[in-house]
Formats: structure tokens, C-alpha cells, sequence
């Protein structure tokens, strides 16, 4: 592309209502314009990007022997009506009439449709295996759209399908995309972490994320600080450190703690450290109210609460449930004397002694133990903390935030099942098909990407979803001879297929070069006076050095330069 003839523009100031990094990057590289909350329109040089994280993805997953397929984003409702997705995704989901009144939903996520395209393969266990997929947009009504790409209402992503009659065949399928996605990761230069993930409303019986690791993550990923174990906070567990006093269990005792509420307040007033307490929350289970027991300094996992419980929702209850249903006064909910089901965090059973809320306004127990109410259900429903011991080897445990820009789930035969997916074995009996499915969010990819590399001078492609790779800058557009140079450079290098960008505007040197940093080209060439002596300036974006060449060698210098990145 040569600027004096091509659609580029950049913004000098800052984007008005982009709060993360890349929103704002991309908006002032004038690679993306928001159209509405949660809809972006990508300029000529963010499409590049985005297309080119397309192509390695789509090299990837043909390696892997995918096929590619179109699905549709206007789909009759009634196919996620006999799902029982329909209320599943709720108002989540966008959904429109036709002329005829007939209801549409823009497609939120495509099972459904895939079972459909598989049913017309699949006879028997010599049908499979086979994995179908497409990179097509998505809509989800998102209550909260932010982070300029990273949460968004229409989006691109790849999703991918596969098919097997075994279960053996099922983990290798599944194998294969767990490599493919690592492929896909390096090559795109992310700084990512896979990690264990709840089944969540996709069910199934594995799942696992591919995180970026970035601040603005809404992810936290629990990792060890000395061994591989990697994991969602909300499936991950720790080892339960062992009560190292042995203390006598001492009667309870009723406690006046006026107007201290706070689980800090009442260990002032009771002059006792925080670790003794033990906090009741009420919750509502699929409408049943339950009281849950947790360690004061933690919080509840509401995930490993809803397995654990085997429940469709969970959800704190409302002060007016507890008011009109409970026993208990709110602030000084305890479990002794409480006429709920308790469910007990398998960490108290260790405690002795401890605080616990009376059922009685102003008043705690003191001196409670376990053998003091009686527990419905003892479990793991506590989120870990920073520090706690790694399950697998008992180092101290870290955490990181983490944008999920890929996953894949082990289905099993979930969509099978209620889709009717089934197959005829060698016996000539019929079985559900065992399905996985693998998704990668695109714009998410490239919003992580630049949240990882950037300066304060703009952003720093990685050169394989660089919009252009190198870029050629023209010191005075008013000589033949640097303008000539330029274009035969900027020839020479196309017909090689590398991607050039040539700013041969009537600008300053400094608004070009400001430009391409902005913009984040990972190699500039500077066509300037040295070339009457036939050499130009050569510099990369990630350092200030810059380099000269001659001209003649330059072509193969830059090729030697690309070869060595790729590897
Ligand atoms: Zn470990």
C-alpha cells in the first residue's frame, strides 16, 4: 500500500470510552472504529490483522485434517427451542421476526446446526471420525460490552466440531486440537497459559482454557509456582493445611457484640484473629434456600457450590428471603439452632473454637465447634487464595488474570443425546455419537495480542499478524531520486510477497515515523539524503537502533531478517 494513495488515517488523541490498552491503540492506529456498544467496525489496516490471524488459524486446523464449512447467522428459532437452549441463553440471545412473523435468533454459539450437518454422514461407527468447522460471526446480547474487542456483541470465532464412535477416539480428537490451539498460540506470539475450566453451560466432562496473561483479564488463573498445575479459579482446588493447634474443645458461649457486623469488626471487639471465624451465607439453590460455612478470610465458589449440589443456578438469596423464611437476623447468620441444610467447607472440619453470627441481633458464639450443628454436607466449596499449597505438589500457589481466547470441551455425547445424534456399531447396536468442540474468539486474539505488545509509542505487531511488515518512509517526497529508490524497493520487496507499506506523503519525517510506530510495523526502511551513496536506514520497531545498509543488499538482508524471526 502507498499512503498517498491508500485509506489510512490515525487519531492524535487519546479514544473517548476505550478503558483498556488495545481499545484505545487500535482505535487511535485507526485500525477499528466502535459503531455501537460492543460493535466495532475494522478499517482497512485492522482487517488485515484480523485476516491474517484468520489464515494461520485456518492452516492450523487443515493440518489437523478439519474441514471447513459455512453455518448461517439467521437461524429459525424452534432449532433452539427442541435443544432446551432457547432458555438456557435467555436474553443473552438476539432474536428477531420475519415478515411472516416467524422468530429468528441471530446465532449465538452453532451445535445445534453442526449435529445437523454431521447427521448427514453419520450411519455407522465407519462414518468417523471427522472434525467440521467454521470461522463465522457470533451474537450474544452481553450486559456489559467492554474492553474495546475483548467483550463484544457480534464477534468472529472459530468453532470447531468433532465426531467419534469411541472414547479412545474422542481423547485423541481431542488431542489433536489441544496441539493444533498450542500451534496456533505460539505462532501468534501470545503469552498464554492452558488451564482446567468448569464444564460450565457448554457441559461435557473436560474442559480446558487457553488464557493470555494480562492485567485486564477477567480470568484469574491459579498456577504453581513450582510444577505445571495449571487451573481456572473456579474449579481450582489446594491442599488443606493441617490444624496445627491442638487445642481443647471448649464449650460455646454466647457473645454481646453491639453494632459490630464485619467480620474484621467482631475480631476487634472479641480482640481474636480473623481466622477464627467462620462466616454463614445464605444461599439460593434452584430455589431452596441452603446455608453454606466458610473460613472468614474466604470467599465461596459458587461453581464447585453448584456441582457439589448437583444445581442448574446459584445465587446469593435475597435479604427479604432470609428475612421472611430464616429464623436469623441478617449480619448475625449462624449455623447452630438454623433450620436450614447446611453445607460445611471441608476446610472447618480442622478449626476448633471458633466465631460464629448467633441468629441474634448484636449477639456471636464464641467456642463453636463442629460437633455443635449438624453439617447436611461436608465439600470443596471455597475459592483458593494466593499461597495456598498446589494439589499436586504442595508449593505455594500464584495467580495470574488471564483473557480466555480459546477453549475446548470433551461434549461426550451431551448434544448427541438431546440432539439424537446416534450411530450403529459393529454389533449392529445403535450408540451416541461422542462429540468435542474447540473454539477460538478472533477479535479477543488480536485485542490480546496488542494488550501484550505494545510501548508508549503505539503498538508492536508480531510479524506474522503484522498489517504490513515492513514499512518504507520517504524523507523528501520532492526528490526524484528518493521518491525512485523508494518505489523500486517497495516493487522488489511485493514481488517477493512480503507485505510493504510505503509513506510517500507530503509530511513531516516525524508524523511518518511516529505513524508506523503507532501503527506498530515491525521493520521501517528510511529512504533519505545517504541515497546518492546508494544506502539507506534500516531499523526494527522493538529497538531505537538503527542500522544502514546498502541498497543493493538490502532486499536479501531483509529476507534473511524474516527467516530468522519464523524460526
Ligand atoms: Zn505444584
Amino acid at each position: 500500500m502507498k499512503l498517498s494513495e491508500g485509506f489510512f488515517y490515525t487519531l492524535k488523541e487519546d479514544a473517548k470510552n476505550e478503558e483498556s490498552i488495545s481499545g484505545n491503540l487500535l482505535t487511535r492506529s485507526g485500525m477499528i472504529k466502535k459503531l455501537s456498544n460492543g460493535v466495532y467496525i475494522y478499517m482497512p489496516l485492522g482487517y488485515r490483522v484480523l485476516s491474517k490471524i484468520e489464515k494461520i488459524i485456518q492452516e492450523e486446523m487443515d493440518k489437523a485434517g478439519c474441514n471447513q464449512l459455512a453455518m448461517p447467522s439467521l437461524i429459525p428459532i424452534d432449532i433452539y427451542e427442541a435443544s432446551g437452549r432457547k432458555d438456557n441463553f435467555g436474553k443473552n440471545m438476539f432474536s428477531l421476526k420475519d415478515r411472516y412473523d416467524r422468530e429468528y435468533a441471530l446465532g449465538p454459539t452453532h451445535e445445534e446446526l453442526f449435529v445437523m450437518a454431521a447427521s448427514m454422514k453419520i450411519r455407522s461407527y465407519k462414518d468417523m471420525p471427522f472434525n467440521i468447522y467454521q470461522i463465522a460471526s457470533k451474537y450474544r446480547d452481553e450486559t456489559r460490552p467492554r474492553y474495546g474487542l475483548i467483550r463484544v456483541r457480534e464477534f468472529k470465532m472459530k468453532d470447531a466440531y468433532s465426531f467419534d464412535a469411541t472414547k479412545e477416539g474422542l481423547d485423541k480428537s481431542y488431542q489433536k486440537m489441544y496441539e493444533a490451539y498450542k500451534n496456533i498460540f505460539d505462532r501468534l506470539k501470545l503469552d498464554y497459559k492452558i488451564v482446567k475450566a468448569d464444564t460450565g453451560v457448554m457441559g461435557g466432562e473436560l474442559s480446558e482454557e487457553y488464557q493470555a496473561v494480562s492485567p485486564i483479564g477477567e480470568d484469574v488463573l491459579v498456577l504453581c509456582s513450582n510444577c505445571d498445575y495449571s487451573s481456572n479459579l473456579e474449579v481450582s482446588e489446594s491442599i488443606i493445611k493441617e490444624n496445627p493447634t491442638q487445642e481443647e474443645m471448649l464449650p460455646y458461649e454466647e457473645v454481646y457484640t453491639p453494632n459490630v457486623k464485619t467480620i474484621k469488626e467482631v475480631a476487634n471487639y472479641l480482640n481474636a484473629k480473623e481466622d477464627k471465624f467462620v462466616k454463614t451465607l445464605i444461599y439460593n439453590v434452584d430455589n431452596k434456600l441452603v446455608a453454606c460455612l466458610i473460613k472468614g478470610d474466604r470467599d465461596l465458589n459458587e461453581v464447585k457450590l453448584r456441582k457439589l449440589l448437583n444445581a442448574k443456578e446459584v445465587t446469593l438469596a435475597s435479604s427479604e428471603d432470609i428475612l421472611n423464611k430464616v429464623n436469623t437476623t441478617i449480619g448475625y447468620v449462624g449455623p447452630i439452632n438454623l433450620n436450614l441444610p447446611i453445607i460445611m467447607d471441608s476446610e472447618i472440619s480442622n478449626l476448633t473454637n471458633f466465631v460464629t453470627g448467633a441468629n441474634k441481633e448484636n449477639y456471636h458464639y464464641k467456642n463453636v465447634n463442629v460437633k455443635d450443628f449438624n453439617s447436611t454436607l461436608i465439600g470443596d466449596i471455597k475459592n483458593v487464595k494466593e499461597g495456598d499449597l498446589c494439589p499436586k505438589c504442595g508449593n505455594s500457589l500464584i495467580f495470574k488474570k488471564g483473557i480466555e481466547v480459546g477453549n475446548i470441551f470433551k461434549l461426550g455425547d451431551k448434544y448427541s443425546k438431546s440432539l439424537n445424534l446416534k450411530y450403529l456399531d459393529k454389533d449392529n447396536k445403535e450408540n451416541y455419537v461422542l462429540m468435542g468442540c474447540y473454539g477460538i474468539g478472533l477479535d479477543r486474539v488480536l485485542a490480546a495480542i496488542a494488550e501484550q505488545h505494545n510501548d508508549e509509542k503505539g503498538l508492536i505487531w508480531p510479524v506474522a499478524v503484522a498489517p504490513f511488515t515492513i514499512g518504507i518512509s520517504v524523507l523528501d517526497v520532492n526528490s526524484d531520486e528518493e521518491i525512485s529508490k523508494a518505489n523500486y524497493l517497495y516493487n522488489e520487496l511485493t514481488k517477493q510477497g512480503i507485505d510493504v507499506i510505503l509513506d510517500d506523503r507530503n509530511e513531516r519525517i516525524g508524523v511518518k515515523f511516529k505513524d508506523f510506530d503507532l501503527i506498530g510495523i515491525p521493520y521501517q526502511i528510511v529512504i533519505g539524503k545517504k541515497i546518492s551513496d546508494g544506502i539507506v536506514e534500516f531499523k526494527q520497531r522493538t529497538n531505537s537502533e538503527t542500522k544502514l545498509l546498502k541498497l543493493e543488499k538490502t532486499i536479501d538482508y531483509i529476507k534473511e531478517t524474516l527467516t530468522k524471526e519464523q524460526m
